[in-house]
């Protein structure tokens, strides 16, 4: 089956992402069909091809904590589960604080996930270089840690994911752009696309930094916005440190690959939207090369190999957009991941998928849903810890 004049597919997912693939998989393994992905780019050229592989279970709130808990388990069978080795190394996180408020944050975080269950510690500020050796303590009060948190490599959990939607019986559509959404009385009858219209009841906003722009062709404005970070590679070293490392006051993160590379970036104030495109800046290079050598003393001779830069997809409070849109029956949200979604992926795809196929799900639609936005309740939780 093909996008083209006449063609149909039960469920059309916008997007082949981690997001997008990983739900066509969860639908598929569920008997769900027939499903088609389309992405106007090729596989990866979205945020799922330009990130930095953290995978972190520290969060604020306690529904995230699930989630991501969920999703560190399926990355660990992630190997037996699709053949591929995505280099899983749960190296652990390590936050850092310079100020008594970060700390009490970190220290609410720390509690939050004790009481699901995860041994989150936090530290003394002579403790943090135990964790990370080399790094300067100068000007911390505190951090916090989570061992079992850690680092993949993204690119080959999207060629599996990719290899075991095809053999699903997937149709996966790359250099396919979505135009335009068909509907009737409120309910989604297909999509526009540059290779031909598709008949479909069903549709999955999975398009990442561009989940405001695909809702806005259905006509459903969202608070999505996307706004662009950075990232940088260096020359590789010796591996010398285990977690991925996160200071609260300006979004630095880093972490060692196993090929021993340090992979990182930090929160510049880009304008949002994604007209511009996603270019690398000569600010961000010095800004990050200052942050990083300011707490990693000994790298200040190493060099960088490669900078790029992606799109977040973020919400207002900081939560992703999980499940049908209350104006348009078959339209479907399976986005709003900020920096985090393929933490998230394994476990939000999969209620994405319980969403569709109509099952019960354990997430809180007040807390997930589009329709928080749409008529917030007074009292709502809102995820803080949008970093690293
Ligand atoms: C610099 C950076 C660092 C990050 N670090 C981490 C990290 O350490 N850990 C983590 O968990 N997350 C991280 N993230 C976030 C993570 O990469 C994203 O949340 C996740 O990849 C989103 O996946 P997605 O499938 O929703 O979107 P994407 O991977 O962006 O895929 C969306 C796809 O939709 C397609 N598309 C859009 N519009 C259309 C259309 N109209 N028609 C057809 N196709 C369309 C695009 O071509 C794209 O391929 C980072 C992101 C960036 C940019």
């Amino acid at each position: 089956m093909s996008a083209g004049p006449g063609a149909t597919s039960g469920i059309a997912i916008v997007g082949a992402g981690i997001i997008g693939l990983y739900t066509a998989y969860h639908l598929a393994r569920a008997g769900a069909g027939p499903i088609t992905v389309l992405d106007r780019g090729w596989l990866s050229n979205g945020a799922s091809g330009r990130n930095g592989g953290g995978v972190r279970q520290q969060w604020e709130t306690p529904a995230t904590v699930r989630l991501a808990r969920e999703s560190v388990a399926a990355y660990r069978r992630f190997g037996r589960e699709f053949g591929f080795n995505i280099w899983f190394r749960q190296g652990g996180y390590l936050f850092l604080a310079e100020s008594e408020p970060e700390l009490r944050h970190l220290s609410g975080v720390t509690s939050t996930i004790r009481s699901e269950g995860l041994d989150g510690k936090l530290l003394r500020p002579e403790e943090v270089p135990h964790y990370a050796p080399g790094l300067d303590p100068g000007g911390l009060v505190g951090g916090s840690y989570l061992h079992s948190d850690g680092t993949l490599y993204p690119f080959p959990a999207l060629w599996a994911l990719n290899e075991a939607v095809v053999r699903e019986g997937v149709n996966l559509r790359m250099g396919t752009e979505v135009t335009g959404i068909r509907t009737e009385d409120a309910r989604v009858t297909g999509l526009a696309t540059s290779a031909g219209p598709l008949v479909a009841s069903v549709v999955v906003n999975a398009a990442g930094g561009w989940a405001g722009d695909l809702s806005a062709l259905a006509g459903l404005p969202t608070p999505n916005h996307a706004t662009r970070h950075e990232i940088l590679a260096t020359e590789p070293l010796k591996p010398f440190l285990d977690p991925m490392v996160v200071r609260l006051r300006d979004g630095l993160y880093f972490s060692q690959t196993m090929r021993g590379e340090i992979v990182g970036g930090l929160t510049m104030a880009h304008p949002t939207g994604t007209r511009a495109g996603m270019p690398s800046s000569s600010a961000f290079l010095r800004a990050m090369s200052r942050a990083l050598v300011g707490l990693l003393p000994s790298i200040r001779h190493l060099g960088v190999l490669r900078a790029w830069s992606g799109f977040y997809d973020d919400t207002p409070d900081g939560l992703p957009v999980i499940g049908e849109d209350p104006r348009l029956r078959g339209f479907f949200h399976a986005n709003g991941f900020g920096g985090h979604g393929f933490m998230l992926a394994p476990a939000a795809s999969r209620r994405v998928a319980q969403a569709i196929l109509g099952e019960r799900s354990d997430l809180d639609p007040g807390q997930f849903s589009v329709g928080r936005f749409l008529t917030p309740p007074a009292d709502r939780p809102v995820e803080g810890l949008q970093l690293g």
